[in-house]
């Protein structure tokens, strides 16, 4: 058959059954976790604290033995390497120094910043065969075929998803992959524009935003966009249609193209639509993904949603490897047959994250703006909620609780400071109120930043868990 003709890019990975995938990821998790302890200093720390040995996995279920880690744990890392006058990725690190051939600096949703090191093999042949093919197989399932012609959107010096937009953008038109790319730089719309009616661009590859400003962009400047020949639009690297209601038909009306959403975090290697958009196909052959309780960390049934945790198989991320990465992120594993006949589990659309975004007075507000202000400063210990209520009249009001630490001497000067820092970062009136370290309870409310106590229900339910987390002594009242 010509390839052309194929239903999907790699007929035989991507229809394998449940229990061939279930065996492949067992050999490849083995594989991966004697790696990884032997390897990076970061990982055998995490083992040894609870007594785990490589050998001790030896089953796809035995991978809930090895603790979860989140950006936190991350974060603290970086700090301890720097502080020792270290490369921030030097306890991660599971290759010898030498072997590094780019480090990608990315900020990140969450405003940590990360330098993610790669190594020569990652930026050659193999990472970009690699690459290659697990981006074919997502531009395949988008309908896209040889000849088509990717306008590619993305600043090449950044890193997306934790793995550098240069590769990603060099895997994508390697020899394992089948497409033309156009890579744009973001920012000079115009020249985009034209660039990608000159060469007659099929496709777009962008973040949802730019996907909804460029049609905004051409209609003031009377560019006809649907004089272009898109027919396909994928978005990365942001909630998008998938989760975003009426997003889809907004772009697809816009730029008279199907559009097609991705799902990226660190650690989880591009989930992708079919044509069905039924939920992100997960490339199970090369990543596990588990779905499991924000609060008890125990694995959730197939089609309820908590937290995503990703581990990739790979030699991909060689450098610096994920296991099981704890995203943060709000998922739900589907196991039910696709009609597209794919049979790896899809990841249900992903309405955001735990503690991510809520609208306030018809404003975003962002727990992780606050989260970057109260992780600079010092005198905070890092501890916070967002309290948003509603007040008779029915307005929103925002109240912040920061914890300081002991060594803060005049904490009204403290706090109005604070408050200065947090409404310039958030945009919006908020109160701050400041309490000791030590009065948030910590690892409690870790996973929820913010309280929405806007209605009657949702206060009383608040108030009892303060008052029971209270009598177990958690928290402080008040
Ligand atoms: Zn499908």
């Amino acid at each position: 058959m010509k390839k052309a003709d194929r239903k999907y890019w790699d007929p035989r990975m991507e229809t394998l059954s449940l229990e061939e995938i279930r065996l492949l990821q067992e050999k490849q998790l083995k594989k991966k976790v004697e790696f990884v302890y032997n390897k990076s200093l970061f990982y055998r720390k995490k083992f040894d604290a609870i007594g785990l040995r490589p050998e001790d996995i030896q089953t796809l279920e035995d991978i809930t033995k090895i603790p979860t880690t989140n950006k936190t744990d991350l974060r603290a890392m970086v700090g301890r390497c720097l502080e020792e006058g270290k490369k921030p990725y030097a306890e991660i690190l599971a290759v010898p120094e030498e072997q590094i051939a780019s480090i990608h600096a990315t900020s990140g949703t969450t405003g940590i910043p990360f330098s993610v090191p790669l190594t020569v093999a990652e930026l050659t042949d193999r990472g970009f065969v690699f690459t290659g093919e697990f981006l074919a197989r997502n531009y395949w399932a988008a309908g896209l075929r040889p000849g088509d012609i990717m306008a590619y959107m993305w600043n090449l010096g950044g890193a997306m998803v934790g793995g550098g937009n240069h590769i990603i953008s060099q895997g994508a038109c390697s020899p394992a992959s089948f497409l033309t790319l156009l890579p744009c730089h973001v920012g000079r719309t115009d020249f985009v524009l034209r660039t990608m009616k000159e060469v007659g661009a099929t496709a777009v590859h962008c973040t949802p935003s730019y996907a909804t400003y460029i049609p905004e962009y051409a209609e003031k400047m009377g560019f006809d966009l649907k004089g272009l020949k898109i027919k396909i639009i994928v978005t990365a690297g942001e909630p998008g249609p998938a989760s975003v209601p009426g997003l889809r038909a907004k772009l697809e009306e816009a730029w008279g193209a199907k559009v097609f959403d991705t799902y990226g975090a660190q650690a989880a290697i591009l989930p992708y639509e079919c044509e069905f958009h039924t939920g992100f196909h997960v490339q199970s052959d090369i990543n596990i993904l588990e779905i499991i309780d924000p609060e008890t960390r125990q694995p959730v049934p197939p089609g309820q949603y908590g937290t995503i945790v990703g581990t990739t198989l790979s030699e991909f991320g060689e450098a610096f490897p994920h296991l099981r990465f704890d995203t943060e992120d709000r998922g739900a594993l589907l196991y039910d047959e696709c009609p597209c006949g794919r049979t790896h589990p899809r990841l249900a659309s992903v309405p955001g994250r735990w503690d991510d975004m809520i609208k306030v007075k018809g404003y975003q507000l962002h727990p992780n703006n606050v989260e970057k202000v109260v992780g600079e400063t010092p005198g905070c210990t890092g501890e916070f909620f967002i309290i948003v209520d509603r007040d008779d009249l029915g307005k929103d009001s925002v109240l912040i609780r920061v914890e300081y630490e002991p060594s803060v001497s005049d904490v009204k000067e403290f706090q109005s400071r604070l408050q200065h820092l947090i409404r310039k970062a958030i945009t919006l009136k908020a109160d701050i109120e400041m309490v000791p370290k030590g009065s948030l309870g910590g690892e409690v409310f870790k996973k929820r930043r913010i309280i929405d106590i806007r209605t009657e229900e949702a206060k009383k339910k608040f108030e009892t868990a303060i008052k029971q987390a209270a009598q177990r002594g958690i928290v402080k009242p008040g």
